[in-house]
Order: C-alpha cells, then structure tokens, then sequence
C-alpha cells in the first residue's frame, strides 16, 4: 500500500516562490512506487487548490501552479480538501512545505491537528514560537542561550513616537544593527544600518511587512548551521558555513545570486563543534521542537557563539543547507524526506 502523502505548498507569505521551489524538488525525489503524491497549492491570496494526483515527476513550478477556477473560499475549501468520502481515503499524512507565516508559525498546523491528521515537521507551538523572532528570543534568553542584543516595537508604538524608537536603538544596541520583521524568513525586509539615516529607512522597510520589528546588534562572525533531526532525542548533522559575497546573507544571495559559498562541514575546531552541537540541542529542545530544525549560529574569531535562530521549516530544495547538511552527514535526499515522515507518523500515534 502507498502511503498517501498530502503536500502543502505555495502559501500565503512573501516566501510563496521558495515554497514553489521546494515542492517540485520533493516531488520529483520521492519514490513514486512508495508514495501517491497529492498536491495541495495555496495561492498567494490565501485560495487553497487540489491539484491532480502525481504519478512521476513535474518538469516546472509552473505546473504545480493551479488556476483558480476550481478554488473556493478558503475558510470554506481549506478543511473539505482533506474530508474524504470515507475514512480508507483519507490521507496518511500530510507534508507542509510553507515557509514563513501562514504555514511555518502553526496556523496550518492547527488546522491539521483539528483534522486529526498526522503531518511532517514541528507542531503548534514551535512553529509559532520560532516564526516570532522576539519570542524565540525571549525563550533562548530563558533556556540559558547566548545571544546578541536585541529590542523590539510594535508599529503603533513606533508612529506615535519614533525618535524615541531610533533612540532607544542607539543606546542600547548601537551600530551596525539588523532590523528585521519579526515574523518572516528568506531575509526579507531585513537591513543592516550604520547610522540613523539608514536605521529609519530600515524601520520603514521591515514594517511593510510585519506589525512586530526585532533590532539586533550586528556582529563580526563566522555564519555557522546545523541540522537538526528527530523528536524526543534529536540528532545533529555536521555543520555548514555560509559565506556571502555581500554586506550578508539577503534575499538575493540567498536565491537569485547562487554565488555565496556553502562550505560543508564547515572548518572548525572540534570543540567548536561540540559547543554548537550541545546550543543547537538546548534550542530544539527549549521551543518544545519535533522533526527538523535549522539551527543558526554566529561564531567569532575567539570561538564565542552565538545562536541567531531557528528555522522550523527551512529551505529544503535538494541544493538547500538543510538537506546538503544532512546528505554530508550520509542521509541522501530521498531517505531524509522519508525519515521525516516517519517522524511525522511517530509524534502522531504518540499522542493518541
Ligand atoms: P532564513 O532564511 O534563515 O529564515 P531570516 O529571514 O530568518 O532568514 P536571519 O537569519 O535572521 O533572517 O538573518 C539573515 C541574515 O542576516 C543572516 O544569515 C546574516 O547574514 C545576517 N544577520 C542577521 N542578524 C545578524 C546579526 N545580528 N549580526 C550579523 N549578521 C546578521
Ligand atoms: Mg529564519
Ligand atoms: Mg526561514
Ligand atoms: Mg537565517
């Protein structure tokens, strides 16, 4: 028997293309013989569409781009995609390869434990807590994890008084600094700035796209990122280190440039090793994660780290750090999509 694998792709976010990226990818590396593949495309306005069923690979993103014409509201079409007539078509499980809000922060998950439906990857509350750049930070800061600085406003408390803000930014993190959208991945809407002029137009840019915004203090350091695999006793894969050929890692170096240098296993010292190993265990942990995780780290020249986040549903297409993590730490692509599933399938009949 196949197993009948539901995946969510597209999605409501500024993460929408990756997303696309990503869903071809893993279609066209699972084993047809062991899975019936079942697109599910969520249009960038929020529509939800079921696509025809897979048997063999997809040539573009394109094709697993739906027309509208069969979609419903989605309030009305998000749950009845997954009602079966009876309860043998239900699907086994269901794979949300969503990258940002509205699919990476639990809203999607919620919806599939209502629906009792096992799915791939972390559950509500690390989704959510690891999407919100602020309170994955408060809850890093809790769990004992070295951090920069970092502060945080709300929109409505930025436009009643913004020179307090850019104040409050210049005393107690100074420059550089990053000012990032707290909900949101791929580095979008996030700035570097050295001055205040900078510092204001970057308040600007990371409130286009969320109401919460994260100001950090910018360090000098070795981008480091493990891999992070399983459920109650996760493992690490060996590590990676990005180097960007710009001011840092952005949306461009990250998907359109394709000239930063992924250096797998990353050259470090043992110890090192050790060290990020043991913070990447305490930060999965500590956000209560289940499946995978991206952990990202700082290090400097004198062997300090520092962890910067998580991804709970990071980039996944065959060339992504995740799977390249993982294939060098001997899981190959196809085997890796499989291990999550089955994992997916274990936290599932754990809490019935
Ligand atoms: P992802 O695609 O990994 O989800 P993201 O949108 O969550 O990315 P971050 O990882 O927080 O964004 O930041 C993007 C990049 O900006 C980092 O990879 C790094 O190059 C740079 N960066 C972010 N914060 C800092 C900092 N505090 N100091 C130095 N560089 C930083
Ligand atoms: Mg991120
Ligand atoms: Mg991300
Ligand atoms: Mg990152």
């Amino acid at each position: 028997m196949k197993t009948k694998l539901g995946l969510l792709y597209g999605g409501k976010s500024a993460e929408h293309k990756v997303s696309l990226q990503t869903a071809l990818a893993v279609i066209n590396a699972l084993d047809h013989e062991k899975f019936e593949i079942h697109p599910i495309f969520i249009m960038e306005t929020g529509e939800w569409i079921k696509g025809p069923l897979l048997d063999g690979p997809v040539e573009t993103v394109a094709a697993l781009q739906f027309s509208r014409g069969e979609a419903l509201p989605p309030t009305a079409l998000a749950p009845t995609l997954f009602q079966a007539e009876n309860k043998n078509e239900s699907f086994d499980i269901i794979f949300p390869l969503l990258h940002g809000p509205n699919g990476e922060d639990g809203t999607v998950q919620g919806l599939l434990e209502l629906l009792n439906l096992p799915y791939v990857g972390n559950g509500v509350l690390a989704s959510s807590a690891g999407m919100d750049k602020v309170i994955m930070k408060n809850i890093f800061a809790q769990a004992g994890l070295p951090q920069v600085n970092y502060v945080w406003f709300i929109r409505s408390e930025w436009e009643q008084d913004n020179n307090s803000a850019y104040e409050k930014v210049e005393a107690e993190i100074g420059y550089p600094c990053f000012v990032k959208p707290a909900n949101l991945g791929s580095s979008v809407g996030i700035s570097k700035c050295s001055n205040r002029e900078e510092l204001v137009e970057a308040f600007k840019e990371a409130f286009q796209f969320d109401r919460k915004i994260i100001i950090e203090e910018g360090v000098i350091a070795r981008e480091v990122e493990l891999g992070v695999l399983g459920n109650d006793n996760p493992e690490c894969s060996v590590t990676g280190e990005i180097i960007p050929k710009v001011e840092f890692y952005d949306y461009k170096a990250k998907y359109e440039d394709g000239d930063t240098a992924l250096v797998i296993p990353a050259e470090i010292t043992k110890d090192e090793y050790e060290l990020l190993y043991g913070l990447a265990i305490k930060a999965f942990k500590s956000l209560d994660c289940s499946g995978l995780v991206r952990a990202d780290f700082f290090l400097t020249k004198d062997g300090k780290a520092y962890i910067n986040e998580v991804n709970t549903m990071p980039g996944f297409t065959p060339f992504s750090m995740f799977p390249l993590l993982w294939k060098h730490t001997g899981v190959e692509y196809p085997q890796l999509i499989e291990r999550l599933v089955k994992l997916g399938m274990e936290r599932y009949e754990e809490k019935q």
